[in-house]
């Protein structure tokens, strides 16, 4: 598993770092190390990416596989949850390591994609005729470069039933450079709809290197949401999460949901009590246009979508 984790995390490891889920050390990014005020000890983003000691809490609920991902596993790379759409991932590895990750613990050893088992995903995609959209998800499919990326990309074009691509992605505010001339053809070349994902949960995560990824994008014709989790010390703040959708919709990006977080072992610390979540998104319907309130969902496994609790 170790092997498809970049090497380069960042310099500091506190001990708690050495704990069950050794592959999931601290890893940032020099735009994020840049983002954290290291003199404010609630800074909302080294919340999201600095080792915790709380992490190594066990809290009752909170476990390895809180969404179902092993069971929903059709068959290697690809997670068939939903009608119509179908999760491709076609790596573990990731630009950063987001401490509330629900797949903190998932079994990425088993999910690294080789050509046959490309060929065997493609095929269990192409044999279902309701499948209208692939996602390529992963980990963070835009940590592949643009050559492998096309590859798959092209494949995927000539699946009979796909209408769309979609892309689920840290990498528009994290690591922005990514987002060059070969990834946006390789994007702007696919013939159907292309949506990307990004994933954003505080304002102070955008700015102006975020701005041109996402202009460059929207050039290429990718139509572009948000995800964000609902983080307690992060954004459980109407303020904050108003700000959030406001500089979203400045850099061309739409709020599409905002998730109740996955019980995930090692970060109870970021849970936020439902009903507060209800009374976050009420008050954001108060302040904004209805486009700029993201949806209120909970992934509860066996469920044939996302659970609205909003
Ligand atoms: C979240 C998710 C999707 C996408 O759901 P949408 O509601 O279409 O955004 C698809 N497949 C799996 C396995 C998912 O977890
Ligand atoms: S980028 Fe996404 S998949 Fe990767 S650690 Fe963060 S939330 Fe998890």
């Amino acid at each position: 598993m170790a092997a498809i984790i970049p090497d380069n995390p960042s310099s500091s490891q506190p001990a708690a770092a050495a704990r069950q889920d050794a592959d999931f050390v601290e890893l940032t990014t020099p735009l994020v190390e840049s983002q954290i005020d290291s003199g404010d000890s609630g800074d909302p983003i080294a919340l999201q990416f600095r080792v915790d000691p709380r992490e190594a809490l066990e809290v009752p609920g909170f476990d390895a596989d809180p969404v179902g991902d092993l069971a929903a596993n059709a068959v290697p790379g690809v997670l068939h949850k939903y009608r119509g759409r179908a999760l491709l991932v076609l790596t573990g590895a990731c630009a950063v390591h987001c401490r509330y990750c629900f797949r903190r613990h998932f079994p990425y050893g088993d999910q690294r994609l080789d050509e046959q088992a490309l060929e065997q995903a493609l095929a269990y995609l192409a044999a279902d005729p309701e499948m209208t959209e692939v996602i390529l998800s992963g980990g963070d499919p835009l940590v592949l470069s643009s050559r492998r990326l096309a590859a798959v990309v092209e494949r995927l074009a000539a699946l009979p039933h796909l209408r769309r691509l979609r892309i689920h992605s840290r990498i528009p505010t994290v690591s922005p450079e990514r987002i060059d001339d070969s990834l946006c053809q390789l994007l702007a070349a696919f013939p159907g709809q292309v949506v990307l994902v990004a994933h954003v949960n505080h304002p102070r995560e955008l700015g102006a290197q975020s701005a041109e990824a996402f202009r460059r994008l929207r050039e290429a014709r990718v139509t572009l949401l948000n995800q964000a989790v609902l983080l307690e010390g992060v954004n459980n703040d109407t303020d904050v999460l108003t700000e959030l959708s406001e500089s979203l919709f400045e850099q061309g990006v739409l709020p599409y949901y905002l998730h109740q977080l996955d019980p995930v072992a090692g970060a109870a610390h970021f849970a936020v009590d439902v009903e507060v979540g209800r009374e976050r998104i009420e008050a954001l319907r108060a302040r904004l246009p209805g486009y700029l309130v993201p949806r209120f969902v909970v992934e509860q496994a066996g469920e044939p979508s996302k659970t609205p609790l909003g």
